[in-house]
């Protein structure tokens, strides 16, 4: 909010009064040993999450950006571990680790980006300057007028991420029909988004490529969230000229990295975007830390299959499945969904009637208790999503992100909260549901 009048003021008296609390809290708290130089090495480091006091959850949810996705895998831990103790030439970094991945992924080109949405607002930073032959500098406040004026973007789905190339100057134009995509065309269009797991798809794909492709306008396909399959990181930059994915969602990078993958033309540009160049990209730096982790993950996803991610969620899911059997009126089964998010999910049915509470307070109290555990948000839903039935009377429970164990630890615990509801956390009925 920026309405002032909404905001605490700041008194001097205030702020004395802060300090000395400060002062007082900071006397308080246990000091750890000062370090007497920087580079000195510290076995484990600070846990800053409990020194903030803030709290630590299981995700048995999934990838969602409120829960900070995924915790990544060891070997991607150590590179960036390793990273950070070096400087390097920043555009260095970012050429090399890009070209590296295009290589392994057999992509065109290819620019590691601050996440999926920032590789959104990249692709339609490239596609733009591409069509007008402006420079970075120029976006946006050259563009859409008479100097540089093509702008437009033709959506299908608007959604959430628009706005990421609404900040480059582009205009969004959405259809909802083919001939209303057909007539979208004009000397001013630079771009197409194309979301693949949108739920209201009105126009075959092929047809949205066909199109596009008679007037020489690239397409983009945001792909988020849309790994595994592992191969989607191939097989889809064969067909649209540019695709996203989140670096921190299945592919198990820096949350606040992503790839933009297909054309070199648009990758370069993109590439030549980004920091210290002075432009839209400027607030959209990769750090060290993310380019390197981003290049270690690509490498982790590579080293994994289909078949062994899907056979370590279903051994965790059986795992929780068998500690449920016995619960009354508890019924399990394992759902994958058809697009995004297409990993084992276990579905646990249940009467809240013999249980005594429904879906929606299980998940809260499960979110409240101790270990504190997240579980899916279509828990309950009411409404299909994704390509995923409602589910009124249903937990849902994944167990891609879990550490060896934590299975045991979320089934026993969902078992204690399904046989005694008010034993586990609490739970507010006039709280809003927690949404992400
Ligand atoms: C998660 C997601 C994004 C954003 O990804 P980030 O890596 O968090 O920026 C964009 N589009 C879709 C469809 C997503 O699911």
């Amino acid at each position: 909010m920026s309405n002032s009048k909404s905001k605490t003021k700041v008194t001097r008296r205030g702020f004395l009064r802060a300090q000395a609390a400060f002062a007082a809290a900071a006397a308080a708290a246990p000091m750890p040993a000062l370090a007497v130089a920087t580079h000195e090495k510290s076995a484990a480091g600070v846990d800053y999450y409990d020194k903030l006091g803030v709290q630590t959850f299981i995700n048995a949810a999934g990838t969602y950006t409120d829960l900070s996705s995924a915790c990544m895998p060891e070997s991607v831990q150590e590179a960036v571990a390793r990273a950070a103790k070096k400087w390097v030439h920043i555009r260095e970094l970012q050429q090399k680790g890009g070209a590296y991945i295009a290589n392994r992924l057999k992509a065109e080109g290819c620019c590691i980006t601050a996440g999926a949405a920032s590789a959104i607002t990249m692709a339609a930073a490239a596609c733009i300057q591409a069509a007008n032959n402006c420079k970075p500098i120029d976006i946006p406040r050259l563009i859409g007028t008479p100097k540089y004026p093509k702008n437009e973007i033709i959506t299908q789905t608007p959604y959430g991420y628009d706005e990421g190339m609404v900040l480059c100057g582009a205009k969004i134009v959405v259809v909802n029909t083919l001939e209303e995509y057909k007539r979208a065309f004009n000397e001013n269009t630079v771009m197409t988004n194309h979301e693949n797991a949108a739920e209201t798809v009105k126009i075959p794909v092929e047809d949205w490529l066909a199109v596009a492709k008679e007037h020489g306008v690239p397409c983009h396909l945001d792909a988020a969230a849309d790994m595994p399959p592992i191969s989607n990181l191939w097989t889809l930059a064969e067909k649209w000229d540019l695709v996203c994915f989140s670096g921190g969602k299945g592919i198990r990078g820096p949350q606040s990295a992503g790839l933009l993958l297909g054309k070199k033309k648009y990758t370069d540009l993109a590439n030549a975007m980004l920091p210290p160049v002075e432009g839209v990209a400027r607030g959209m730096k990769v750090a060290k830390e993310q380019l390197v982790g981003m290049v270690a993950a690509v490498d982790w996803i590579l080293a994994q299959t289909d078949e062994s991610l899907f056979k370590e969620s279903n051994d965790r899911l059986a795992v929780m499945a068998s500690i449920l059997k016995d619960v009354p009126s508890v019924k399990t089964r394992v759902i994958v969904p058809a697009v995004a998010n297409h990993y084992p999910q276990l579905v646990v049915e249940f009467d809240p009637k013999v249980i005594g509470a429904t879906p929606r307070e299980i998940r809260a109290r499960l979110s409240s208790g101790n270990p504190a555990i997240e579980i899916n948000p279509h828990t309950g839903a009411t409404k299909a999503s994704q390509g995923v039935d409602p589910m009124p009377n249903a937990l849902v429970v994944t167990a891609m992100l879990l550490f060896p164990g934590q299975d045991k630890i979320v089934g026993e615990q969902i078992r204690k909260t399904l046989k005694n509801p008010k034993s586990v956390g609490s739970y507010d009925p006039a709280a809003v549901p927690i949404r992400l």
